[in-house]
């Protein structure tokens, strides 16, 4: 155990971390932009099992948000609380701002830059990729493996 904490904005729905979170970084996709309301996200990831819901795991909802993709939120508040992508089933990705203590983990690179919203200048050096980054595992190039999402895709969304 890290003892590493977090949950959503109501207090319903606590989290804790068996492990320390990696690989993280921004993502500016559509999706991202419509299920936070912001610009774009900051994930960090953890193994799935590393991921512990410790109270409220009854308000937590999960919406299919693409053919390969789900997020969950706090029903009571609208919280996001995770992402999991059917490419990477050993992981899963939740926004750092959730933990609670978000300067702990700091983002590391940008992907879907491309959906940026012109206004949103992160101001920082960090590696861009227009699409997903081209190591990503399970998925081919750069691409995603479709176009679909909530928001009727215009092959912006990702997850
Ligand atoms: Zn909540
Ligand atoms: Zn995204």
């Amino acid at each position: 155990m890290t003892g590493r904490t977090g949950g959503c904005m109501c207090g319903v729905v606590r989290y804790e971390l068996k492990s320390e979170p990696f690989d993280s970084g921004w993502c500016h996709c559509r999706t991202c932009q419509l299920f936070s309301g912001a610009p774009a996200m900051a994930f960090t990831c953890v193994p799935r099992e590393d991921f512990a819901w410790r109270e409220g795991e009854e308000k937590v909802r999960w919406i299919k948000t693409s053919s390969f993709g789900r997020r969950a939120f706090c029903s009571q508040c609208g919280t996001p609380l995770q992402v999991q992508v059917d490419h990477q089933p050993e992981t899963l990705d939740f926004p750092i701002v959730t933990l609670d203590e978000p300067d702990a983990v700091a983002p590391e690179f940008h992907i879907f830059w491309r959906s940026k919203v012109a206004w949103f200048d992160p101001g920082d050096a960090l590696p861009r990729h227009d699409k997903f980054r081209p190591d990503t595992r399970g998925l081919e190039g750069t691409e995603p493996p479709d176009n679909s999402s909530l928001s009727g895709g215009g092959g912006r969304g990702h997850v």
